[in-house]
């Protein structure tokens, strides 16, 4: 990569599943994009693609451990900073709780003091999550969330709501332009088959004809929003230059409820496997769905990919990367 162009931006988390598709947005508008990422839920291949990208370049690195020295360089000059770093799937975050805690303050520390330090835009990949199982039904904004500070969700859900708070409060001291996006369950292609969150494993167990696990009655509700939508209000919150009251939801009113998630991707799939109960996790949220109309006003933002058409393409990427069912018989 060549230094000194206008608009180096840093992915922090860019080989996961949201920052993969970020880095490819971010070339597309002619962006030179460094990517940092541990590998810890990210994947390589997610990026072979831009393998011979001249515009993008990938550095391994935690940013719990402070920044390598790429990013230590005292002239470096960077347009953005996403922090998208932290795993998101529960049992993956709940593997690890103080590093998942770490990630988010200390993490967030380390890219908001290298923000201050370059002149770059802040933005950071916050949560629904940091509303807890909320007693406000849909999230605004403005609600102040129903968290269980000491349960096994805490290391995520307080993470990042510790994460918001030093976003913000570099912002009041005049630190560092902060942008915080409140993301809501997403999901599509190069989510990681083996992460454990629901849309990848109902579509990959009923790709296999495995049991589709529910857990509980299925009767809690999420909103899904498909990956492209998503990516387009990222990047729209961190270009948009007016004053915004504070962090801003990004999702898919569209609620539904696990139960019915199955049925639809049971029906598009034509599997035949079998539904299964098992515990809810503790701390599960019982309902989930943005309020989007901040998005809406201020950045001209909001979803526009049906379901259907989301699962779809994310059924297509499984069938693409898993094994057939057929092959797999005959092991
Ligand atoms: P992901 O697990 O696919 O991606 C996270 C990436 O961060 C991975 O590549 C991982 O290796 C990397 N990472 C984790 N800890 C790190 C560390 N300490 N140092 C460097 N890299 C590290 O998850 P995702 O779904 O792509 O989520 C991306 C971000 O968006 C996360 O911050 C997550 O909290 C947030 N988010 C996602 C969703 C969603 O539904 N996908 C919802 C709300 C918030
Ligand atoms: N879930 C499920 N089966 C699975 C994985 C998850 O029923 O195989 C449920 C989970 O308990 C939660 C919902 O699906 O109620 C969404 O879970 P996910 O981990 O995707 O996201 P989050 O709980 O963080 O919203």
């Amino acid at each position: 990569m060549k230094n000194g162009r206008q608009r180096l931006v840093l992915v922090a988390g860019g080989a996961g599943f949201l920052g993969s598709h970020l880095c490819d947005a971010l070339l597309a508008e002619g962006a030179e994009v460094l990517c940092l990422d541990n590998f810890l839920t990210g994947h390589r291949r997610n990026l072979r693609h831009l393998e011979r990208e001249p515009r993008f370049d990938l550095i391994e690195a935690d940013i719990v451990d402070g920044l390598p020295a790429r990013l230590r360089q005292p002239r470096l000059k960077l347009a953005e900073v996403y922090n998208l770093a932290c795993a998101a799937s529960p049992p993956r975050y709940q593997a690890d709780p103080e590093h998942t805690m770490l990630t988010s303050v200390v993490g967030t520390s380390n890219l908001l003091r290298l923000s201050e330090r370059t002149g770059a835009r802040f933005l950071l990949a916050s949560t629904s999550e940091v509303y807890g199982d909320p007693e406000v039904h849909p999230q605004r904004e403005t609600y102040w969330g129903n968290v269980n500070s000491t349960g096994p969700r805490a290391c995520y859900d307080e993470g990042k709501r510790a994460a918001e708070a030093l976003a913000f409060d570099y912002a009041r001291a005049g630190r560092a332009e902060v942008r915080v996006a409140r993301i809501f369950n997403t999901y599509g292609p190069r989510m990681a088959a083996d992460d454990g969150r629901v849309v990848s494993n109902v579509v990959t167990q009923a790709l296999a004809g495995d049991d589709i696990t529910v857990y509980g009655d299925g009767s809690q509700t999420r909103s899904f929003c498909y990956v492209d939508d998503l990516v387009s209000g990222l990047l729209k919150l961190m270009a948009h230059d007016g004053e915004l009251p504070g962090p801003v939801n990004l999702g898919n009113p569209v609620e539904l409820t696990v139960g019915d998630l199955v049925e639809r991707v049971l029906a598009m799939t034509g599997s035949s496997s079998a539904v299964v109960r098992r515990p809810l996790p503790v701390d599960d949220p019982r309902r989930r769905r943005p309020d989007i109309s901040l998005a809406w006003d201020r950045l001209g933002w909001r979803p526009v990919t049906p379901l259907e058409r989301g699962l779809e393409a994310t059924i297509d990427y499984f069938a693409s990367v898993t094994r057939p069912v057929s092959a797999r018989r005959r092991e």
